[in-house]
């Protein structure tokens, strides 16, 4: 399995920004896991390709460039584009993002092919297929209606935490596991932050590093991901403090392979 977190901003030549503000994760070029900067970091062929992606949650650092992607493929799309979230998470974006004022509800849209976007409905806990994949989604605890995933392709399996603070059925089903690869996890805050990161329901690297103790680690990549920009560096060092097995923090731009 491939996969890439996009860059949200990119230098004067073209190069990405190591700084993640907006959240998307592509998967094998085809699938991608919320869309924070999807319109703006595809490359021409990814964005022939991609036609489902799963949202966690409706914040807006992961539906961002939502609107705009639909809008920019609108007159080509010849297959909607498929929105897969739980019940709940549609309803928050048909309410306050695809709602006529903020942007079209593309969702009663048409081009000269067909709909352009379809809503799919998720379950909690039980496997669905998104194009080749097989994800599991289990809720998370953060501040709004938000999942973590678990991702397999037949032989390899990601998962991903999204935006969470402590939580158990996700440690559950990771554990119950015979074969994980790699977790992709949210540390968003620096430990200085903790009251900040404790309201808004997102980690610190302390808290993280207490909150992996619930995981029985089998040699899986451990991938930071969706630290604050603005922190970055002191993230990264108070994690490189953690001393934790094969954690590191993932690079926006660059492809990893499971
Ligand atoms: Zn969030
Ligand atoms: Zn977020």
């Amino acid at each position: 399995m491939r996969i890439q977190l996009l860059p949200s901003t990119f230098d004067a030549h073209g190069v990405a920004n190591l700084e993640q503000r907006l959240t998307c994760f592509l998967i094998d070029d085809c699938v991608a896991v919320d869309a924070g900067s999807i319109a703006i970091a595809l490359t021409n062929e990814q964005r022939s390709k991609v036609r489902n992606i799963i949202v966690t949650h409706p914040h807006m650092d992961h539906v961002a460039s939502l609107p705009i992607f639909i809008d920019d493929l609108y007159p080509s799309l010849q297959q909607p584009m498929r929105i897969y979230a739980t019940q709940e998470v549609i309803e928050l974006l048909e309410r306050d993002v695809f709602n006529w004022n903020v942007y079209p509800r593309f969702s009663d849209l048409k081009n000269d092919y067909g709909p352009v976007m379809e809503y799919v409905p998720i379950p909690i806990g039980k496997p669905f297929n998104v194009a080749h994949l097989n994800v599991v989604a289990v809720p998370v605890n953060h501040i709004v209606p938000t999942v973590g995933l678990v991702v397999s392709d037949g032989k390899r399996s990601v998962a991903f935490s999204s935006d969470t603070s402590e939580t158990e059925e996700f440690w559950k089903i990771l554990n119950e596991m015979k074969d994980l690869d790699a977790l992709l996890i949210e540390a968003s805050f620096p430990n200085r932050l903790a009251k900040l990161a404790t309201v808004s329901r997102h980690f610190t690297p302390a808290t993280l590093g207490q909150e992996l103790k619930k995981l029985t680690h089998n040699g899986m990549d451990i991938m930071a991901v969706h630290l604050k920009a603005t922190y970055r560096d002191e993230i990264i060092a108070q994690l490189n403090a953690l001393n934790i097995p094969k954690l590191s923090v993932m690079e926006p731009g660059r492809i990893y392979e499971w």
